[in-house]
């Protein structure tokens, strides 16, 4: 019986892991091995490691975690939790079902981009979702917003307002997003279906229906978050509804509506960044190990009606 299974070894949940061995808890970190930010060449605005590779940033997580010896680190995917009478069992893909006191889910979202050919080749590069996380490199320069959501002309105004005063929005694509409330502020308006997208130098090309194609120096989409299939979802951790998809409800020290269960990180957050993910991190950590020390003084949060 392990005292704590980490669900996700990324920036929340090596966070949440380092804790615990600090506190010389058991601890089993389970990663997949795909943080959300992997595609970027660079992470941005975490403090100490701006323009740091994402995989160079957790290699140094890894190092600290690893450095206490009650914690271990499978390279595994989840496939099953089941609640047991004083615990958890997790089902692994590939090792042996581990029994355990309490389950951290730091596991991230699952993010549905819309349905274009190339977008892999750009997701991450040139294809950005967050002004704040990449928006520096490429200011005042032509950029693009893919309007695929009700979120996309908050996305184009916060880039109009900071970043690049040419901003053209692409409504071109299925969406929510209602192009009329944007004609007035003075964006660019590309009516033309998007039919595709692809790297082109060290900016991006948009193919239109038709055959031509513009360049950007980056296209902006908003990314839907779901939490399907998901750690979480097999235990039925209450939700809330954010902009962009459902975030495990949580209360200030982590612990879900379900008893013994702990969350950190993008799954348990509407907006997300790495530093973020690391102070949720470090708070899931403490919160867990207290309720192993005192059961029953971190309550379960209520879910919601
Ligand atoms: C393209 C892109 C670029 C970004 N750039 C920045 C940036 O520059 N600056 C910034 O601050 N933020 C950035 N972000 C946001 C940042 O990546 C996230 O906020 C951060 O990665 C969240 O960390 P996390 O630990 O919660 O989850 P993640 O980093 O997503 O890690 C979750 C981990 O859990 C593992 N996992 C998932 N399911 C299972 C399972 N069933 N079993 C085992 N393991 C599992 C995954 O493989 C992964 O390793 C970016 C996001 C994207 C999409």
């Amino acid at each position: 019986m392990q005292d704590v299974t980490v669900i996700g070894g990324s920036f929340a949940g090596l966070t949440a892991a380092l804790q615990l061995g600090r506190a010389s808890r058991t601890v089993s970190v389970i990663d997949a091995g795909a943080p959300r930010n992997r595609t970027s060449p660079a992470a941005h605005g975490v403090p100490g490691w701006d323009g740091t590779a994402p995989a160079d940033i957790l290699d140094g997580f890894g190092k600290d975690a690893s450095a206490y010896s009650t914690v271990e680190f499978l390279s595994d995917t989840v496939v099953g939790v089941s609640v047991e009478q004083d615990g958890f069992v997790v089902s692994l893909a590939t090792h042996a079902p581990l029994k355990t006191r309490r389950v951290l889910l730091a596991h991230g979202v699952v993010d549905t981009l819309p349905d274009l050919p190339g977008i892999a080749e750009v997701w991450g590069k040139t294809l950005l979702h967050c002004p704040y996380c990449h928006g520096f490199e490429v200011r005042n320069r032509p950029l693009a917003v893919l309007a695929n959501h009700a979120m996309s002309g908050h996305q184009a105004q916060l880039l109009h307002a900071d970043w690049s005063s040419d901003v053209t929005v692409l409504t071109g694509t299925q969406s929510s997003f209602d192009p009329s409330d944007f004609a007035r502020d003075g964006f660019k308006m590309e009516t033309r279906p998007v039919i595709g997208l692809s790297q082109a130098g060290d900016g991006i090309s948009v193919s239109f229906e038709g055959g031509s194609s513009t360049e950007f120096a980056a296209v902006f989409t908003a990314p839907l978050v779901s939490l399907s299939g998901t750690p979480a979802e097999m235990l039925r951790c209450a939700t809330t509804e954010g902009p962009l998809g459902p975030f495990l409800q949580v209360g200030p020290m982590g612990q879900t509506s379900v008893p013994g269960v702990f969350a950190a990180g993008d799954c348990a957050r509407p907006a997300h960044n790495v530093t973020s993910a690391i102070g949720d991190g470090a708070m899931a950590g403490i919160g867990c190990h207290q309720s192993l020390v005192f059961p029953g003084m971190i309550q379960p949060i209520e879910a919601a009606a």
